[in-house]
């Protein structure tokens, strides 16, 4: 099973999950709160882990073939 990770509604743009994220797979947007860039998210989980306004969302993928 693959894990990714998507910043849903709710983000109030506190940017705990930008300095938390180890390999800087997000950036805040100008409108909207932040955004995961799933090319470089690792799925580590640590932005979900330390967001305090629940706004990312974990997503589960049955086993299908993820490059
Ligand atoms: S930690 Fe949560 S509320 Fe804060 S910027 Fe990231 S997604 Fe938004
Ligand atoms: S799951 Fe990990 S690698 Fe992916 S965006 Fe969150 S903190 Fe960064």
């Amino acid at each position: 099973m693959t894990v990714t990770y998507r910043v849903s509604k709710g983000c109030c743009a506190c940017g705990t999950c930008i300095y938390e994220c180890p390999v800087q797979a997000i950036t805040m947007k100008v409108v909207g709160g932040a955004e995961i860039d799933e090319k470089r998210c690792t799925g580590c989980g640590a932005c979900y882990d330390n967001c305090a306004s629940e706004a990312i969302e974990r997503i589960e993928h049955q086993d299908q073939e993820k490059e």
